[in-house]
Parts: structure tokens; C-alpha cells; sequence
């Protein structure tokens, strides 16, 4: 049986309404002395050691890989593989995963998963939504953790799946010795292999540690806050170029929100999304597998349905334009309209017969190409369309 008890160090608590008017949940004292300290040595020890006796290029090369592999271990491990599950992974890349995931201190992957499947499940409620961006920025970054917020209970019922893992069960289990190990052990054994224990472990303990607690954070507060929502206004996530630098490709949220299941959160070849180059150059060499896409015609769809909202929106309060124009601009949306609703239809119906084929084609040993390239004919109209909706967007502006 597993103890489903949080390490004392870091019981990750959360929030209710009652933090507006009723007295405030008990403090989580030992998150709050974690965070201060290791605020405090980051911003007075560190560059105190630094101007005084100076880091080697040993300590920034090793706080640099420390760093990357905390939010490779956070964004592909706790994040993409467990608690969304859009690949596979052989266990090499699981444990590489767990243990520097472990090291990022955000508590056991089974909080983490558990706490973040109820983030997507009710976006935005204050009082399910364990960091939801309505009650502020400080809160969805850092305050949630720092009370006992009833919203923050653990309730492990919604990863069974996640459960029965027994790598996760054990890093569960001994989390407390576990995080030890990783964030004085690691940088402690860099120190006496470079010779300079007290560099590293202020550089590629210390700092590491609180440079990668703040960026992930920003993906509950900032990236709820800050950027567009090309995809979805049903809730506050927001797709953010900077924040994706930041977060390993994290910062395309809108997406993310939308199509949870998909292993690429900047889904454009071009979008920063480093977390997503690194599970599919594992594929090429076997090591990931199953990495799960959306089809491109539903995320076409998706951009399309914002598009026309967007657009009637407009003409619906432009009283800038003359009644003489209102109206084509009307008529022409209409007819865009019309003809996206029945590209809808068409696609549907296609990749309905397609699905059909596709069961006796194995049987029968035919392919399919004619429906593919229907498919594919529905979704270049599609995009089609996307364009000719923009330049109706500039029409109305
Ligand atoms: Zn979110
Ligand atoms: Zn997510």
C-alpha cells in the first residue's frame, strides 16, 4: 500500500473563496520558510559569493544543465508524460525524467499529476481550480502553496492510472530522502569533482533551484494572464512566445488547454517548444513512443470557429463602419460562415467513411488514398478560409 501522506517539506496546499472574507487556512510553514530561504541565499548569498570569490565556469555550465534537465524533467516528465500521458517512454527516459523531476522540488509527481489534472478539469474555479488565475497573480503562482487551501486537498482519485506505477509509487514513498538527495547530493558531488563545493552548491543548488520554481510557476499565473487565445475564450490560458523561452515550450497555454492530449504545446514547427523537439528526437531513436497528435483539421477548426466569433463580435459594435458597407461585410461572413459549418459536415462524414475503410483495408489489404486526399483537400480548404477571414478581420478593423 502506498502512503499517500505529503512529506512534511512540502505539503503543496491550496486555496478557497474563504481567503476572501473568512480567516485564512493555516500556513504551510515549511513551504514558507522553503520558498524565503532559498529566495533569500538566491538573492543576497549568491551574488555576495560571486562578487567576493566568483564562480567558475564549472558552476554555470553545471547550473545550466541542472536547470534544463529540472524543466525537461517537470515539462515532459510530470507534465506531458504522467499527468496528460501523450506518449510512451522506455523507463531509461522515465527515470531520467523522475529523478530530475524530483530535483525541481514541486513535490511527488503523484501530487503534481493529481493536482493538475483538477487544474484542466475546472479551469478557472476558485474553488476547485487548485491555482486558478481568477484570485490573482500571486496566488496562482506561489500562494496556493503556502496555505492550507481545502482547494489543494490531495484526492488521488482522479490518477488510478498513475498510482499503480511503481516508479512513482516509490518516488512517492520516499520523497523526503529523495529531494535531499538530489538537490544537495548532485550539486555537492559537481562541487568535489570541480573543486569548489561552495560555488556549487549556492550556483547549481540554490539558484538553480529557485530560477526553476519561479519560470514553471509562471505557466499557473503568468501564462493564465499575459498573451492571445487563438484557440479558445473558454477559459483564461494564453498562448505567450516569451513565456514558451521560459518554459521550455510551456507558454503556448491556449493550445495546451485545448488539446490537453496532444505531446506539442507550440504545435507549429517554427514555435520555441523544446520540450516537444526532445520527445520526438527520443522517437526517432525508440525511446518515446505513441506521441499523440491533433488531427490538423480539428485544430483548423478550432482557430476558424474563433475567428468568426471574433468577427461578428466586431460588426456587431462597429459603429465606425457606414451601413453601406456593414451589410456585404455581413453577407460575406455569412456565406464564409456557411461554408466552414458544411466543410465541418464534409470532413465528418469523410473520416467516418476513411475510419470504416481503415478496419477492412487491413482485412482486405487496400489503402485508402482516395479518402486521405479528400481529407486533406477539406483541410487545405479550411486554411483557405483562415486567410480569407483575416483579411475580412482587417476590413473590419
Ligand atoms: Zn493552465
Ligand atoms: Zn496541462
Amino acid at each position: 500500500m502506498i502512503n499517500y501522506r505529503a512529506p512534511s517539506t512540502i505539503l503543496w496546499s491550496s486555496m478557497s473563496k474563504n481567503a476572501h472574507s473568512e480567516p485564512l487556512p493555516p500556513l504551510v510553514v515549511t513551504n514558507a520558510l522553503m520558498f524565503s530561504i532559498t529566495m533569500g541565499v538566491a538573492v543576497i548569498l549568491v551574488p555576495w559569493y560571486g562578487l567576493t570569490h566568483g564562480f567558475t565556469t564549472a558552476d554555470w555550465i553545471v547550473a545550466l544543465c541542472f536547470t534544463m534537465a529540472n524543466g525537461i524533467g517537470i515539462t515532459a516528465g510530470y507534465h506531458r508524460l504522467w499527468a496528460h500521458k501523450t506518449y510512451e517512454a522506455h523507463w531509461s527516459v522515465r527515470l531520467f525524467l523522475l529523478v530530475f523531476g524530483t530535483m525541481a522540488l514541486q513535490n511527488s509527481a503523484l501530487f503534481w499529476c493529481s493536482g493538475h489534472r483538477t487544474h484542466h478539469l475546472n479551469v478557472d474555479d476558485e474553488d476547485k481550480d487548485p491555482y486558478s488565475a481568477r484570485r490573482g497573480f500571486w496566488f496562482s503562482h506561489i500562494g496556493w502553496m503556502l496555505r492550507e487551501y481545502p482547494s489543494g486537498k490531495p484526492d488521488f482519485s482522479n490518477i488510478p492510472d498513475l498510482t499503480r506505477d511503481p516508479m512513482l509509487a516509490f518516488q512517492h514513498r520516499h520523497y523526503l530522502p529523495l529531494l535531499l538527495l538530489a538537490n544537495f547530493g548532485l550539486p555537492l558531488l559537481a562541487g568535489l569533482i570541480f573543486h569548489d563545493v561552495l560555488g556549487m552548491l549556492l550556483l547549481a543548488g540554490v539558484a538553480r533551484l529557485v530560477w526553476s520554481h519561479h519560470v514553471t510557476f509562471f505557466i499557473n499565473s503568468l501564462a493564465h494572464m499575459w498573451g492571445t487565445r487563438p484557440y479558445t475564450e473558454d477559459n483564461s490560458a494564453r498562448d505567450n512566445p516569451v513565456l514558451a523561452v521560459l518554459t521550455y515550450g510551456e507558454g503556448y497555454h491556449n493550445f495546451h488547454h485545448i488539446f490537453a492530449h496532444d505531446y506539442r504545446n507550440g504545435v507549429h514547427w517554427w514555435q520555441w517548444d523544446p520540450t516537444k523537439w526532445f520527445i520526438g528526437a527520443l522517437s526517432f531513436v525508440g525511446l518515446t513512443r505513441r506521441l499523440k497528435r491533433t488531427p490538423s483539421f480539428q485544430i483548423q477548426r478550432a482557430l476558424l470557429a474563433m475567428q468568426f466569433r471574433r468577427a461578428q463580435d466586431r460588426l456587431a459594435s462597429a459603429p465606425a463602419i457606414a451601413a453601406s458597407r456593414l451589410e456585404p461585410l455581413r453577407a460575406r461572413l455569412a456565406h464564409e460562415y456557411d461554408s466552414f459549418l458544411a466543410a465541418v459536415a464534409d470532413w465528418a462524414k469523410v473520416k467516418e467513411q476513411w475510419l470504416g475503410d481503415k478496419k477492412r483495408a487491413v482485412l482486405e489489404q487496400w489503402d485508402q488514398v482516395d479518402l486521405q486526399s479528400k481529407l486533406r483537400d477539406i483541410e487545405r480548404g479550411l486554411r483557405l478560409q483562415s486567410r480569407r477571414l483575416r483579411d475580412l478581420h482587417a476590413q473590419i478593423a
